[in-house]
């Protein structure tokens, strides 16, 4: 089967090009990285005002062994106003979401 070396996805005998990618799909994968896969879902937690206070969050949360995906704002704004002030979704697994809305908790009053 052929294996998109960008994605990782696999795909039928027939399809030469990652639709995804645009890449040319390689029969095997050279090497299987070490990927910690997970079919869960990602759960928002919490809009960041910002993108250091989004950094900042994604640390507490890392110190607390729970991976989270920073979401950055909305494009169509992104012309007109700088990146630092766009607001960032967090997204944390949702086994985690429990826990991390409690440790983020203290964090989103002002
Ligand atoms: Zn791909």
């Amino acid at each position: 089967m052929p294996f998109c070396p960008v994605c990782y996805d696999e795909f039928q005998e027939w399809v030469k090009i990652c639709p995804d990618c645009n890449v040319a799909l390689v029969k095997e994968l050279p090497v299987q990285p070490e990927r910690e896969e997970t079919d869960e879902p990602l759960v928002h937690i919490a809009t960041a005002p910002n993108e250091p206070i989004a950094n900042m969050w994604s640390g507490i949360l890392e110190e607390h062994n729970i991976r989270c995906l920073l979401k950055g704002g909305n494009l169509g704004a992104a012309m007109y106003i700088p990146n630092l002030l766009l607001p960032f979704e967090i997204y944390v697994l949702a086994s985690e979401a429990e826990k991390a809305r409690e440790i983020i908790t203290p964090f989103l009053e002002d």
